[in-house]
This record gives C-alpha cells, structure tokens and sequence, in this order.
C-alpha cells in the first residue's frame, strides 16, 4: 500500500485519494458542464477504484505525482476519452501555470542583474540598463505572464510558443493601449487639447505650436505602444500665422526703408522662427524619454500638397527639417551622427519628382539628406492613388490604415490607428506540410484563422474601457473627443481602426517548396498565389467581422527574425536554407543575400507589396552615398513610378574613441562591432547605426537580427 506523495519539488506528502477524486470532479464538471449527474459520478467511483487499484499492484512506499497523474488518464481513457483529455488539458494548464511563475521571476532578475538578453536586446531603441527602462521592462514581463496564464486562450497561446504564430506586444497585453496611429494635429491645434489637466488655446505663434506638437507626442507615445505619424501639413498654418505678427509688427515701426528691404526683414524673421521651431521639435524629439522607456517612435508626413492651401508653408517647413537632417545632431561624443528620430516620409509626387518640376529643388534637398542620414524614406504619391485612391502616410513604422470613409462619405486618415498585430510564421506552415501543396494551403488558412482569433481577442479586450484611460488619445482629439464615460470602442468603430495580421518568411516559404527563390518564374507564380490568398482571406473575415478592418501586414519583425527560425529549428531541424541561418526573412522580401539590381529588386517587390494593404516596405541596400546623390535621385524616380513606399540603407558608425567616421567591423565570434582603426570593441563607446525595420536602430540588437544585418547583400 503506497503511504506517501513525491510533490514536484521534493517534498514527500501523505497520499489522499479525496485530492484524486477532486481533481477528476473538476474535470469533469468541465467537460459535462450541466449535464454532469448521478450517473457520472457513479462511474467517476468506480474509475477512482480503479486507479487506487493500479497503484497497489505497483507496491511502491513513495510514488511521484507526475506517476499518479499518468495512471489517471490511462484509467479514464478506459471509459471515457473525452473526460480523459478533459483532465489532461486541466493537468497540461496547471503546468504552464507553474512554469510560468518561476519564468516570470526568473525573467524579472534577469532584467536586473543583466542576464536576461532576450528581453535587454529585443527593443533595439530602449536603453535597457537604464533604472526607468528596468522598471518599463519589467512592468513588461509582469503583462505577458497574466497574458499567458489568464487573458489569452491556450490553443493560441500554445501557438504562439510553438511559433506557428506571434502574437505581439504580450508585453504591452495587460493594458488596454493599442499600437500606432496617425495624430488629429490639426484638430487638436485648430481647437485646442488639453495635456495634463491643462487647457492648450490654439497657438498664435509657430513656435509655440512646435513646442506643443513635441508634449503632444510624448503624451501619445506613452498612452501607445507603437508609432505615431504627425504631419507637417497641419503645422504649416501656424507658419502663416507667425508671418501674419511678423508682417504686423513691422509695419507697425513705419520704418524708413523700402518695401523690398521691409520684406527681406520679414523674410529673415520668419525663416529664423522656422529654424528655432524645427530644431526644437528635433531636440524635444531625440531627447524626450516616454513611460515606455524610449524616445516616442514618431514619424514626420512631408507631402507638399497634403493641404493644396498652405502648399508654401508646408514647403518651407519641410526645406528646414531636411536642412537641419543634413546639418546632424552631435552624439555624447560630440561627433555629428545619424539621428535615428524623428523618421522623415517624403512624399513623391508629380510636382517634385522629374527635373523640371516646381519643387524638384526640394527633392534634390531630400536625397542630400539621404545619402548621408538614410532619410528620408520616400512614398509614391502615384502608386498610392492607383492601389488605394489617395494617398496618405504609414502610422510610424509601416504600418497602413485602408482607406475608410465616415458617415459623410469622407475619407478619414488622421484621428485613426491599429490595434495590433498577430503575425503568421509562413515556412512554419511551409515545413509542416512537407512540401505537399495541398496541405499548405490548409494549414495556411489555418494559421490566419490562429492569427483572426487573436486579433477578435485584441478588439474585445478594449470593450468597457473609458475614454478617461488616455485623455490625450479619446477626449482631447488625438483620435477623437469624447466625454470621459464613453466607450472608446465607439470611436474605434466610428472611425475604422484596423487589426493587422502580418506575415514572414515568404522567400523560405517559396524556397521550401519549389526549390526555387521568388526571382525565379516559378518561385514568384506562388510567391504571389501566397500573398493574394492571404489578402482573400482577410477580406472574407471582413464580411463576417465588419467592425474588425483586417490588413495585411509585411511584419518588420525586429527579433521576430531570430525567434521565429529558433522556433522552426526546434521543430523541424536544421533544413538547408531554411532553419540553418539564425533569421527568417522580412515580409515578401528578396533573400537579403541575393545578387540583385536595385532596380529589379524594387519591380519584383513592388508586384508583392500591393497586396500587403497593411504596410510594408522594400529596401535597398547601397554603399555609403554621400558622394552619389545623382544615384539616389535616380532611384527615386524610379520608386516613385513602381512602389508604394521604399528606404535606401547604408552602413553610417561612429567610434565613440577615435571619432572615426565609416563602417565598423564585425567579429564573426561574438558578433560585437569593432572599430577597424582603433581597435575599440566596448559597445557602449560604439555608435553603428542600421535599419532595424522600418525606423533605424543603434548598436544592440538581438542575435537573429544582427546576422539578417551582417548578411545584407547591396544592390547598387
Ligand atoms: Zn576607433
């Protein structure tokens, strides 16, 4: 007769059968649910016998618990299978929720004593030593263990930890924040907001309109937990009305001068507010540290004609914010470097892209600015109006609204955002089904369904939230003015927020099964059935679910990359090409070490990125291109005439020790940079500037993403 219980942590325990007979009650209350009677528990008597008899006959002194509960399901699956794996699951469940506590302590002191480098490295942009990052981090880890054990079901969970999918920003789940948007500044500026408790009046001056667009920002950022885009469009009438006080008070003087001469003081006045307002927008933006422990990821719109009446304002704003990108912000070594923030979107259109156009001058400004800052990034104001009707900037990052139109019939942009994002791993359901093509599209459409629920989960979860969780983003015209008790659902509904299911590795996926890359005939015929089959998809989960705005998105996957392929390799082994190179290729992009044309690069992607409604964006690996600013303005033209939106990346370091200015070297061992002049391989003194994903990174990144970087092959 066994007389004692080994626990799971060493300790012996008298055995119970009531604690055998309970558990199994619990089961099965589950899995009968109403229905559960006499008769059951009649039977659940017998089972208990049964068990109590299986481990006499083992005849042991002290058996261990996992033993016990083995015998319990081998006994219940004598009777009843679905009972039986009714207890299994409950088993399965109280054991990740064992695992987890001691992950999330574990984890915790990690963040502490610095061993946690999967968290310390995942955010290349958060300094993670820093005391305000730890506690942001670890308000993160204490999100995803409640996520894991009580918010998220477990078949989507166990998902995700297999990485069939990725359900992101778990670190950010607990709270009821969503990703990205693009900022109502216009609203907020013409109207007033409020920031703090304190009432904001519309500005009269430019500069007083800078220095709120920068509180806006911070406010923003720390009430999200992705991007956010302003545009310069909506600042440029606060130009105008700088002009309008300038132009008064000088003729207020009378003073004894001509009128050209009057005018050229006017002139110089304002251009020097410009210059003051645009260089405290870049400092209050570099420097402005948010609850999430980072400068707010914030991009600037600069599309000339956004708003066709203050096209000259927006012009000269965007002429000083290029200016000022060329001139460079000094790093704590005091050596000119790349700033990594504010992102910069300039918008190619028909008045600014061809040599003979009226703003020609300001794009020849921009690629200045490119070949030496890698921004700003360009949008196609032309393809945008082919694909979509109009055209409008991604939320931060990437990330693209689809277009939707308010109960007047207007297209609305601003005041919207997204939700969040899933991310389907692609070569997962490539792997899976062994190369049989019949099977992968099944199990395709059955990660986008994983993918579907939990973005349902995301909507659902922010049902009941007040208004009053994020006065700036639902009172105060960020996104909308509603009063405090009101739900912000409402205005998520009324102005058309998107969900967004993304998407990696089509170059394995394709790879795996043709044995071909998508620059092939063949590898690119499926490459496309893919991405159009993942856009159907999405667009048949709208007719049932119209209040979810599903969109396809080209996941930028910053450690996405390396957790993705460990989570293959786990699974499947080391596959040739596929699981054996520490990444998984970004979005539908060309294989990062394929000899390709820029030019080519950009005509294949661009037939791949119009069906990723959701954002995406192409890349284009150059040498350094300060001297070659013709190249860039070739290559802008041709963006403009084939793709959506692309960015142009070089290598652009600084040695914190020898102020050398170039490329840093690699060491293939440890994958620390090293300066090739001094020698100096302290991180810390290092400054190695790289796009990350959409928005440029400095220095740290995780594993995975630092040999997709090291890998790029470049296409000019
Ligand atoms: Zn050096």
């Amino acid at each position: 007769m066994t007389k004692m219980i080994i626990k799971r942590d060493g300790r012996m325990k008298p055995f119970d059968v009531q604690r055998i007979r309970g558990a199994i009650d619990a089961a099965a209350k589950d899995y009968y649910g109403a229905s559960y009677c006499f008769l059951d528990r009649s039977l659940i008597n017998l089972c208990v016998r049964n068990i109590v008899n299986h481990i006499d006959i083992l005849d042991m002194d002290s058996i261990p618990v996992e033993t016990i509960q083995d015998i319990v399901v081998e006994e219940l699956r004598r009777f009843d299978i679905g009972l039986s794996n009714c207890y299994s699951n409950y088993r399965e469940q109280r054991s990740i929720y064992r695992n987890s506590k001691s992950e999330l302590i574990d984890a915790v002191s990690g963040l502490l004593d610095f061993t946690n480098e999967e968290v310390l490295t995942e955010n290349a942009n958060k300094q993670s030593q820093l005391v305000s990052t730890q506690r942001d981090l670890m308000a993160g880890e204490v999100s995803k263990y409640i996520s894991r054990t009580k918010l998220i079901p477990p078949h989507l969970m166990k998902a995700h930890d297999n990485g069939e999918i990725k359900i992101h920003d778990l670190d950010y789940y607990l709270n009821s924040a969503y990703n990205c948007e693009l900022v109502n500044l216009d609203d907020m500026l013409q109207n007033g907001t409020v920031i703090n408790k304190k009432m904001i009046e519309k500005p009269k001056s430019l500069r007083t309109a800078m220095t709120i667009v920068t509180q806006i920002a911070a406010q923003v950022a720390s009430c999200t937990y992705g991007g956010q885009t302003v545009s310069l469009s909506h600042i440029a009438p606060f130009v105008r009305i700088s002009q309008e006080r300038i132009t008064k008070k000088y003729k207020e003087m009378n003073l004894p001068i001509s009128d050209e001469r009057l005018q050229e003081l006017i002139d110089k006045e304002l251009k020097d507010e410009i210059k003051d307002a645009v260089q405290t927008f870049n400092y209050q933006v570099s420097t402005l540290m948010t609850t999430n422990g980072q400068s707010p990821f914030i991009s600037v719109c600069m599309y000339i004609s956004e708003k066709p009446e203050y096209e000259k304002e927006t012009v000269m704003l965007i002429e000083e914010f290029l200016k000022q990108r060329i001139a460079g912000m000094k790093n704590e070594y005091g050596v000119i470097a790349t700033q990594t923030f504010p992102k910069l979107l300039y918008f190619l259109d028909e008045n600014n892209t061809y040599p003979g156009s009226e703003y020609y001058w300001l794009t020849k400004l921009a690629a200045q600015s490119t070949a030496l800052r890698m921004n700003p990034d360009v949008i196609s104001v032309k393809k945008m109006k082919e694909l979509h009707g109009y055209a409008f900037p991604p939320m931060g990052c990437r990330a693209f609204l689809s277009v939707f139109k308010n109960e007047n019939n207007e297209p609305i942009f601003y005041g919207r955002g997204n939700l969040g994002v899933c991310s389907v791993n692609l070569p997962y359901a490539a792997l899976e089904s062994g190369g049989d093509l019949d099977k992968f599209w099944t199990l395709l459409g059955e990660k986008l369904e994983l993918a579907r629920q939990v973005c349902e989960l995301r909507y659902e979860k922010l049902r009941g939230v007040k208004a009053s969780i994020a006065p700036i983003l639902w009172q105060h015209g960020a996104i909308a003015r509603l009063n405090p008790d009101d739900d912000i659902l409402k205005a998520i509904d009324e102005r058309g927020f998107t969900v967004t299911i993304g998407y990696s590795g089509l170059y394995e996926t394709v790879k795996y099964l043709t044995g071909q890359s998508h620059t092939t005939k063949e590898g690119f015929e499926l490459a496309e059935k893919i991405m159009r089959v993942m856009r159907d998809t999405l667009g048949n989960y709208k007719i049932n679910q119209p209040h979810l705005r599903f969109a396809l998105y080209g996941t930028p996957q910053e450690s996405t990359t390396g957790w993705f392929s460990d989570k293959l390799k786990k699974r499947f082994g080391e596959i040739e090409d596929i699981t054996d190179k520490g990444w998984i290729t970004n979005s539908y992009h060309i294989d990062i070490r394929e000899e390709i044309d820029a030019f080519e690069k950009l005509n294949i992607e661009s037939k791949l990125q119009r069906y990723s409604t959701g954002g995406a964006v192409s890349y284009v690996e150059t040498n350094p291109m300060a001297d070659n600013v013709e190249a860039i303005l070739k290559l802008y033209e041709h963006m403009y005439e084939t793709i959506i939106y692309a960015e142009i990346n070089f290598e652009s370091d600084v040695c914190g020790v020898c102020k050398y200015s170039g490329v840093m070297d690699n060491d293939p061992e440890t994958l620390d940079w090293v300066c090739p002049v001094c020698g100096n391989r302290d991180q810390t003194k290092l400054s190695v500037v790289r796009r990350t994903c959409g928005y440029l990174g400095e220095t740290t990144w995780t594993k995975g993403r630092k040999l997709d970087i090291l890998n790029r092959v470049k296409h000019l």
